[in-house]
């Protein structure tokens, strides 16, 4: 059964059209392929709000949609789409201005709208900085790792270098702001300088813009990029990849990528700052007798020795078996917990044994419990 539209992007009937502007731009960035490679779901998810987004940003085919439901854009009986030969991704970079206009990338959201994006009289702009989340594994956070990372982004158009300018033709001054890229307004008692919307800050008209990019001077790359992942790092640490971000145009520089690490959690070892902490079950018995205790670390196994007498809870520190400090010297401790299990599930032979046993416990057997009996007796006496 085809899913509501209203419902996959999470707004109201009456939603508006920024309403479900922000709502899709929320949800898509969440699951973005980039974002969530390898990831069928997400991809599906991705597939789905762009089409919900495609037909409710439509006046038109919203209005169709609010009469007939799903499944006037479903099938070869809608022509909505798949029809108008849209894909997600073409929806996507339509909110989101990629495509090489002005509007900014995917990534400006994470970075504050763009801020970082810098203007000079000459035209010139810096290319945004980009983040990218990866994941990684808990023994790759205490090792470092290499990572292939694939990434897509605006870069610098080769062919104009960023000018904009097909190569070979030529420019000519703008004529509305004489050259100076800014034209003053007036605006009551005051004039205020602003681009010139003519030439958009640059000065200069361009009189063939460069084919490959349209006149933007930046163009849309896909890039593998190898990460190198240093031991020690945890959830949010961030890794820059100088120079790897958004390119600039019009001589602008580049931004920088900024990795941002996501460290899976291990069914063994928990982190706490640079120790890491383990819980390890042992037979009662052996609580109660010592002995020893096989336990895993990050480096191998190691060998623990119990005392007789071993109470559960018990806290055995690994000096050096913790993770390396990021910040170099020295690594953190293991802490080996204890943990005493009691039997389940007995036989009725070790029952009958377990019972001869309890027999024969005395008072010296458990002085916690002594202790405590005592206490307690006290405390009711005095009520
Ligand atoms: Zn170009
Ligand atoms: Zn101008």
């Amino acid at each position: 059964m085809a899913k509501d539209y209203y419902e996959i992007l999470g707004v109201s009937k009456t939603a508006s059209a920024e309403e479900l502007k922000k709502a899709y731009r929320k949800l898509a960035i969440q699951y973005h392929p980039d974002r969530n490679p390898g990831n069928k779901e997400a991809e599906d998810k991705f597939k789905e709000l762009a089409q919900a987004y495609e037909v409710l940003s439509n006046p038109e085919k919203r209005a169709r949609y609010d009469q007939f439901g799903p499944d006037a854009f479903n099938g070869a009986a809608g022509g909505g789409f798949g029809g108008g030969g849209f894909s997600a991704e073409d929806i996507f970079s339509q909110v989101f201005g990629g495509g090489g206009g002005r509007g900014g990338s995917i990534f400006e959201e994470f970075f504050g709208g763009g801020s970082s994006r810098r203007r000079s009289p000459s035209g010139a702009r810096d290319g945004n900085d980009l983040r990218y989340d990866l994941e990684i594994d808990f023994i790759d956070a205490v090792f470092g790792v290499d990572k292939e990372i694939r990434i897509a982004k605006m870069n610098t158009c080769d062919t104009c270098k960023g000018s904009g300018a097909e190569p070979g033709s030529s420019k000519t001054t703008c004529t509305q702001c004489q050259g100076r890229g800014q034209v003053v307004m007036q605006q009551g008692f005051f004039s205020v300088a602003q681009e010139c919307p003519r030439c958009h800050g640059t000065g200069q008209i361009i009189q063939k813009p460069c084919k490959k990019c349209y006149g933007n001077g930046q163009v849309k790359i896909e890039k593998t990029l190898k990460v190198h992942i240093p031991p020690g790092v945890d959830t949010n640490s961030r890794l820059r990849v100088s120079g790897e971000g958004e390119g600039g145009v019009r001589g602008g520089s580049s931004g920088d990528l900024y990795v941002v690490l996501h460290v899976r959690e291990h069914n063994l070892f928990k982190r706490q700052g640079n120790d890491i902490s383990c819980d390890v079950p042992i037979p009662f018995a052996t609580a109660a007798l010592g002995g020893t205790v096989d336990v895993p670390t990050v480096t191998g196994k190691a060998t623990l020795r119990l005392k007789a007498g071993t109470q559960n809870n018990t806290v055995l520190r690994l000096q050096g078996k913790g993770m390396p400090s990021i910040r170099g010297g020295g690594r953190g401790d293991m802490y080996v917990k204890i943990i005493t299990e009691v039997p389940v599930s007995l036989t009725s032979a070790q029952r009958t044994l377990l019972e001869k046993f309890a027999e024969n416990l005395s008072a010296q057997n458990n002085p916690k419990q002594r202790e405590f009996r005592n206490a307690a007796a006290q405390f009711l006496r005095d009520e």
